[in-house]
């Protein structure tokens, strides 16, 4: 059986990019197939910590960095939104990068899109997927171009990132479980009078809420629930009155908004499916799951599920892995996306609440609870769903299943570096911070690991005892001990991932 590649992924948004980039990046053939052929709205406007940690792990991060200070004098924000109230202090969850970035979806497709053309990926724009058949040993995509020709591909997986329509899922003939809109709300990027003067502006009160910055050049977005358009339809089209008029009631300027570069109605529709494998296909980002954007962090999720599967299937297709690890994506990342929906729902239920008592909660929330930084730091790691380990097991050490601690560390020779910097292959990473593991303790696993004797420069406060800790190539704990570790405890914890 001849196979075109090894997978094929439907959608270069930034769920396929991410992972197209992610499978292509150790030599795994990837077909990214795109519908488009030309660029698309910015609906997203944040890049998150997890995120840029997840960038870290691949070097990638400064790049978006250096596109927003292109945008911006200074391009970090070091709080967050939670239900529309201030603010989430990005200090209290310990990231190296604590900080969000403002950067328009636009700059954060096209620089993953070249990302992924950097690594390989065969990209094939125009080309609209139509259907699949599934058989013993690989898929079959029957794919549409923009010319007409209808044609058929086959690879040994296949990934939807097709978005909230997904032809994937539907050819899958999955259910998407949930409720239409109830609610909408309006993006609008408008040219305003006067210099945006720096930063976010944000206000509620019982006409509405309004979150307001800095957009790329020259561009001011508002994004606004007002408690009158709130009852129009997704399709109404917007005015600039309606805007200027929403800006004066919650806000008591209208900023001098004289046009609109572009604008949209967006809402509350909340749908999921119950599975993310189905066989040889597997579904990522909104093709899994679409929600109203409560504090922005949608594309964020989307981006992290890419980056749980991408070298999941990497290795099994290398044959490095059994297929059994794909199982793993499903777990792992199906509760993360059921607590995605119930945030929302919550964040959701106290935001656009415009009644008096909606007010005094809001209110009470900010001013007493908000501030303490337990539960700043509690809302921060909800935000970047990393709450809570994406596995439990027996007499788990606390940091399995967590972002691994990004320590500092110097190696034997000398050498100053960090976790984020030894994942940058895409590998396992066994970490010996006591130098008294033997130097042949991952015996077969040799080439598929990395063993790196160091001492920890700095250490986190979760981490300050850990002797040894093998991190997964996306940047999660697979396992640690605050023990000295010997091969027998190496081999347990990489035969739960890899093959021997
Ligand atoms: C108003 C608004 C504001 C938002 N703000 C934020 C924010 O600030 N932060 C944040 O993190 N998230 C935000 N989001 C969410 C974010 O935009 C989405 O989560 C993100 O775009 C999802 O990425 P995706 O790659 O899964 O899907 P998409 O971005 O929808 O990409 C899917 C791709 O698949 C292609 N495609 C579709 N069908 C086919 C087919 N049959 N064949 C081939 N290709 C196909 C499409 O053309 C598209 O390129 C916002 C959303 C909205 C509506």
């Amino acid at each position: 059986m001849k196979l075109d590649a090894d997978v094929i992924v439907v959608g270069a948004g930034p769920s396929g990019a991410m992972i197209a980039s992610e499978i292509a990046l150790t030599g795994v053939s990837v077909i990214m197939l795109e519908r488009r052929t030309g660029p698309v709205e910015s609906r997203a406007g944040t890049l998150l910590p997890r995120v840029l940690e997840i960038f870290d792990a691949r070097g990638i991060a400064g790049r978006f960095i250096a596109k927003m200070s292109e945008i911006s004098a200074y391009p970090f924000r070091p709080t967050h939104i939670y239900a529309g109230l201030k603010f989430i202090q990005w200090r209290n969850i310990g990231s190296r990068y604590g900080f969000t970035l403002g950067l328009p979806q636009n700059h954060t497709e096209e620089l993953l899109l070249s990302w992924a053309l950097e690594n390989g990926v065969d990209y094939r724009d125009g080309h609209t997927f139509i259907g699949l058949e599934q058989h013993d040993d690989h898929v079959e995509a029957e794919v549409a171009r923009s010319s007409g020709e209808t044609i058929g591909l086959r690879a040994r997986y296949l990934v939807g990132a097709d978005g909230g329509r997904s032809a994937v899922r539907q050819a899958l003939g999955l259910g998407f479980e949930g409720h239409s809109g109830t609610f909408t709300g309006i993006v609008a990027d408008t040219e305003i009078a006067a210099p945006w003067p720096a930063g976010h502006f944000g206000a509620d009160n019982s006409f509405g809420w309004l979150r307001g910055f800095g957009f790329g050049e020259g561009i001011t977005r508002f994004n606004m629930v007002h408690r009158d358009s709130m009852k129009c339809a997704k399709d109404e089209p917007v005015s600039v009155d309606e805007v200027r008029r929403n800006l004066m009631e919650i806000t008591g300027e209208d900023f001098g908004v004289r046009s609109m570069r572009w604008s949209s109605r967006y809402d509350d529709t909340m749908r999921s499916v119950d599975r993310l494998r189905t066989g040889r296909v597997f579904l990522v980002g909104e093709s899994a799951r679409i929600h109203y954007p409560a504090s922005g962090v949608g594309m964020n999720f989307c981006l992290q599920d890419a980056f749980n599967l991408g070298w999941k299937l990497a290795m099994v297709a290398r044959g490095e892995a059994a297929d059994g690890l794909l199982d793993s994506y499903q777990s792992e990342r199906m509760p993360v996306i059921g607590r995605l929906l119930d945030s929302v729902r919550a964040q959701c239920a106290v935001q656009f609440n415009f009644s008096d008592e909606g007010q005094a909660l809001k209110r009470t929330l900010e001013n007493e609870h908000l501030a303490g930084v337990a539960l700043n730091r509690r809302l921060g790691l909800e935000l970047n769903g990393i709450e809570k380990p994406y596995f439990i097991e027996e007499d788990q050490h606390r940091l399995a299943g967590r972002p691994a601690p990004d320590l500092d560390l110097v190696l034997a020779d000398g050498t100053a570096t960090r976790v984020g910097e030894l994942l940058r292959g895409q590998r396992f990473v066994l970490l010996d911070l006591t130098g008294r593991m033997a130097h042949d303790v991952i015996g077969d696993w040799a080439g598929r690991v990395a063993f790196v004797k160091a001492i920890a420069s700095r250490r986190t406060e979760a981490a300050a005892d850990v002797q040894a800790m093998l991190v997964r190539p996306d940047a999660y704990v697979a396992w640690a001990s605050d023990q000295p570790a010997g091969s027998d405890d190496v081999n347990t914890a990489l035969g739960r991932w890899l093959t021997n």
